[in-house]
């Protein structure tokens, strides 16, 4: 099958009305015969990869092929493929996030998770995020990146259960292939008082800072490249299995 020819389905978690969202369909509709969206009817960012188990999930008919769904990023994937769309896309893209996913961020993006259920469910995926200070120029930047880089995965395919993680600066030289970075944890926590005397906390606000690898996804948006990383959702730490196995944990009793 062409690439022209191929049905992708696009979500994000900045919800349905989010710019990033608007440009990537636009460039989508440039790159792909079928565009369709299913995307959270508000913001879900931070959702990660959290699936609507106890409340019934209402979906909205934005427009054709457009639906708003009262869920996550996940939420929404699960139910394009096998729902709306009535059968699995060619391809799932998700974004473009206003902030990067970047090291240990990918584990609560909700843009990287609607690819992973995009990729676990049987499509290939790629998540794409870019600035939080993005406007729309650098919204479509990062649409029409993900577009040509969507359309190599198709053509040349990764292995199952592989799927991309994609950050595009402004201005970008060209792509880099990196690997996930570290973040340094430092306390990020803000705390105060709302109108009725109640103390609140505002958490995840910690300034970015890295551990140090000149091959992590951080480094080459620092140094004005595209970011390409292949992640897995296998989350299996193989190496320690052998070290597990000598742990000698009882197989007969607890
Ligand atoms: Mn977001």
């Amino acid at each position: 099958m062409s690439t022209h020819k191929a049905r992708v389905l696009l979500t994000n978690d900045d919800g349905v009305r989010a710019p990033g969202l608007r440009a990537l369909v636009a460039a989508a509709r440039r790159h792909f015969a079928e565009v369709h969206v299913v995307a959270p009817d508000r913001e879900q960012s931070g959702a990660s990869h959290a699936m609507t188990l106890r409340n019934p999930i209402r979906v909205q008919k934005v427009d054709e092929r457009w639906y708003a769904v009262e869920g996550t990023p996940t939420d929404c994937v699960n139910l394009g493929v096998f729902h709306l769309l009535g059968a699995a896309p060619d391809l799932v893209l998700s974004g473009v996030n206003a902030g990067y996913n970047l090291g240990d961020d990918v584990t609560y993006s909700g843009t990287v998770a609607g690819a992973m259920e995009g990729r676990i469910l049987g499509a290939p995926a790629l998540a794409v995020s870019t600035t939080h200070r993005a406007g729309p120029e650098e919204f479509e930047l990062a649409a029409e990146a993900a577009c040509r880089i969507g359309t190599t995965l198709l053509e040349k395919g990764l292995d199952e259960r592989v799927f991309l993680n994609v950050n595009v600066p402004p201005a970008a030289k060209g792509h880099r292939v990196t690997s996930q970075g570290r973040r340094v944890f430092r306390e990020g926590l803000i705390t105060g008082r709302d109108p009725v005397g109640r103390e609140y906390y505002w958490v995840g606000l910690a300034p970015e800072e890295w551990h140090p690898e000149p091959d992590a996804d951080h480094a080459a948006v620092e140094a004005g490249y595209v970011s390409v990383s292949p992640l897995h959702a296998d989350l299996t730490y193989r190496r320690a299995l052998p070290l597990l196995r000598e742990w000698d944990l009882p197989e007969e009793s607890l």
